[in-house]
């Protein structure tokens, strides 16, 4: 674990100039883009610390095991990381959009399964409470979520993945009460959520503009969190299928407006995807902190690995790569913090982030040689855990669609 901390983002970003949160969002100064407030410093550090304690020694059996540890996600919620951006009148942390960025790229370091359990929660699930949530469900939702409850989000199904919005779930007005119908699939974090956000259709003939947002608590008759998925990567994140059925769900769980479920998942996610990047580029930036000490210990032909100049242009490459996807992330980051249009740079971080962290995880196992390639070195996992970033929350060809979308219309007269 030592290694990780002795990388040279670290290094870098403790000599950055630390300038006042109000004067990073415009005025007379242009500062770096990595420039944080004194606030987003210490969580950053504060994280850090945590994660290298209490996260890392649980992280190859969470893996082995498929299990997220019980005692990380309490550990979470102690250190106000599921509740970041929530009010603190609701037990939250009040912090900012950024920081949840900078808790996510820490955390994902370490394990990047524990990064997406902070990230859906954060970027995700509160984000949507706190925006549409009326006073009683903020009350009721946010307090919780920011002490003692994980929220899964539920869009996907079997037909429906990059076409979202042609989901079939099904949700029928009765009395005061609406009653879903359906199957989600992919649902992360479901094994330990206590309250869901679903998408449904409460109006078929209306195609999309039906699709509504419900809260459904963990325990409502009909509801079924299925067999987690065997995955690749991330496995200590569980991922489930879940079913309802006949799912009796009263009015007044209704998140927002009836048939405004496709713009709420859609600016979610286009926010979501921001954290993602931070995910990816956290994992990244790990593998690369526990390689290059291997490089600069290893000694082949008389010399360390390190010292080959074939050997140094492709770090010094991936580095550049890594920084490239910071500065793509912080910026979408900072862009949506400062109320300006972010979409195009969060695809494009996000994009750009996944593909970078399967360069450099794919490089370091080589760098590393055989070692690299077994459980005895971390790297062998990152290269098994980075792959989902080309995949959800938009897969790189929708997030290039997206982007090619925004390059058309700049070019319209
Ligand atoms: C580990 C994991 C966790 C997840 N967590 C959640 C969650 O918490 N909640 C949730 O709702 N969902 C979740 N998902 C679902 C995820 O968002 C979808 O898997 C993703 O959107 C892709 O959908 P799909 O798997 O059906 O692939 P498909 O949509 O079938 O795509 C297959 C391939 O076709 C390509 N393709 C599809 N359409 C186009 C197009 N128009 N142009 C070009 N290429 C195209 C895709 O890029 C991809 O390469 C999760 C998935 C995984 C694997």
């Amino acid at each position: 674990s030592k290694p990780c901390q002795a990388g040279w983002r670290s290094t870098s970003t403790k000599s950055a100039p630390e300038v006042p949160s109000e004067q990073s969002s415009g005025g007379l100064s242009f500062p770096p883009l990595q420039t944080f407030s004194e606030e987003e410093t210490m969580m950053r550090d504060a994280v850090k610390k945590y994660a290298q304690e209490r996260i890392a020694p649980l992280v190859s059996k969470m893996d082995e095991d498929s299990f997220m540890d019980q005692e990380v996600i309490k550990s979470l919620f102690e250190h106000g990381l599921m509740g970041i951006e929530i009010d603190p009148q609701y037990g939250g942390s009040g912090s900012s959009f950024f920081s949840s960025i900078l808790v996510i790229e820490e955390l994902a370091k370490v394990d990047p399964s524990v990064a997406v359990l902070c990230d859906i929660q954060n970027t995700l699930i509160n984000t949507l409470f706190a925006k549409l949530g009326t006073p009683a469900q903020k009350e009721q939702y946010l307090s919780r979520l920011s002490t003692d409850m994980i929220g899964s989000f539920c869009l996907s199904e079997a037909e429906s993945g990059s076409d979202a919005f042609s989901l079939k779930t099904r949700a029928e007005k009765q009395k005061d009460y609406y009653v879903i119908n359906g199957s989600k699939m992919w649902i992360s974090n479901a094994e330990h959520a206590g309250v869901f956000l679903v998408m449904a259709n409460v109006d078929h003939s209306a195609g999309y503009r039906g699709i509504t947002c419900f809260i459904v608590d963990r325990d409502t008759e009909g509801l079924e969190i299925c067999k987690k998925e065997n995955k690749l990567g991330l496995r200590a994140s569980s991922t489930c299928p879940v079913n309802f059925d006949n799912v009796k769900v009263p009015v007044k769980n209704i998140l927002g407006q009836i048939g405004h479920g496709y713009k709420y998942a859609i600016g979610m996610l286009n926010e979501g995807r921001i954290g993602i990047a931070a995910q990816m580029l956290g994992l990244a930036q790990g593998c690369f902190d526990h390689t290059i000490p291997y490089t600069r210990q290893r000694v082949q032909f008389g010399k360390r690995i390190f010292d080959f100049q074939g050997m140094q242009h492709q770090i010094a490459h991936v580095a550049t790569q890594i920084e490239a996807a910071r500065l793509l992330t912080y910026n979408a980051a900072r862009l949506r913090e400062a109320g300006r249009p972010f979409i195009k740079e969060a695809c494009m971080a996000k994009y750009h982030a996944s593909e970078v962290a399967t360069l450099t995880t794919s490089k370091c196992i080589e760098w590393m040689g055989g070692v690299g390639f077994t459980k005895d070195y971390p790297i062998e996992k990152y290269y098994r855990d980075c792959k989902i970033g080309t995949i959800y929350e938009g897969t790189t060809n929708i997030q290039l669609t997206t982007i090619a979308k925004f390059i058309d219309k700049e070019y319209d007269n």
